[in-house]
């Protein structure tokens, strides 16, 4: 994967600059012991032909919460950071693009808070995460970090080695990926996404506590309203999912994507006869506004 050329920009610290001309400090905290926070955003090319930002507030005022659950200093403002990133994104010419803002510390071998942090902001096209097609799935071996050990709710870099192993560890197994329990066992999400099923007509899926609250996951529940699908978030058992008619991943990288199977059971049904089709479709005009969420709702 090819993330930047000599001709690509960046946003870093204030400035647009070149993304080979910038540099990190082999000493940064957030190298050392993965202490900084991340975004991971996308903007869409819409009906009208602009480039939109999907859910920009949302996503960069998750960002500034998750520096502050670090205690990372942060001083930008989310209107100037989204100016600035729509500006890289004409530099870069990229309509249809995946956008990674990330916060990380100065030097400091130490584990004293620091007093200063660092912004950069990149671009790059990127395809659906986790592909097109239907996933087969494994249930994990590893756990999702506990809340007591962590502060799951942010998106912090150092919370991605748990990701990795997940993910790693289903590939290697031959399946496409992950799907993590939580430190009671309960169903958690994907390495990086949230995690849906259907049940008799319902749409289930796991309470925020023990998962990172995706801006997706929200809007999958926004569609569900819209849609007159009944939508509960509660704990799921393994045998819950087990059970389900049909299950899906969401996330902002890998959109919505359905699951063929889970430890090599398949679904009972087949994907284009399940809600997660019809919440996929609705997801995709929403992101490139060839609808909106009041317009579902009059549907
Ligand atoms: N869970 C994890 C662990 C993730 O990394 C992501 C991706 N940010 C998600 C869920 C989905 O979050 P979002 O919809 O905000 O991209």
């Amino acid at each position: 994967m090819n993330y930047y050329n000599d001709d690509t920009f960046i946003y870093w610290n204030g400035e647009i600059v070149k993304a080979s001309e910038a540099k990190i400090d082999l000493y940064s905290q957030t190298l050392h012991y993965g202490f900084g926070v991340f975004e991971g955003v996308r903007s869409y090319k819409t009906a009208s032909g602009k480039t939109k930002i999907f859910k920009e507030d949302q996503h960069f005022e998750r960002l500034k919460n998750s520096a502050h659950a670090l205690n990372m200093p942060y001083n930008w403002v989310s209107e100037e950071l989204i100016k600035a990133t729509y500006e890289v994104l004409k530099k870069n010419n990229l309509s249809d693009a995946y956008i990674r803002p990330l916060v990380y510390s100065p030097a400091n071998m130490s584990f004293n808070p620091n007093l200063q942090s660092f912004i950069v902001i990149e671009t790059w096209e990127m395809q659906p995460f986790l592909g097109e097609k239907l996933l087969r799935v494994m249930t994990s071996s590893f756990e999702r970090p506990n809340p007591k050990g962590f502060k799951i709710e942010a998106k912090a870099t150092g919370h991605y080695v748990n990701s990795i192993l997940a993910s790693q560890e289903a590939k290697a197994k031959g399946f496409d990926e992950a799907l993590l329990k939580d430190m009671n066992g309960f169903i958690a999400e994907a390495p990086g996404a949230n995690v849906f099923i259907e049940t008799n007509g319902v749409v289930y899926t796991p309470e925020c506590g023990n998962i990172l609250p995706g801006i997706t996951r929200a809007t999958v529940i926004e569609i569900c309203d819209g849609l007159d699908i009944p939508v509960v978030e509660k704990q799921i058992s393994e045998d819950e999912i087990h059970n389900a008619d049909s299950a899906f991943f969401c996330g902002t990288a890998a959109e919505i994507i359905g699951i063929e199977s889970l430890d090599n059971i398949s679904f009972k049904k087949h994907w284009n006869d399940t809600l997660g089709i019809q919440i996929q479709k609705a997801y995709k005009n929403l992101v490139t506004e060839k609808e909106n969420i009041k317009k579902l709702q009059t549907a």
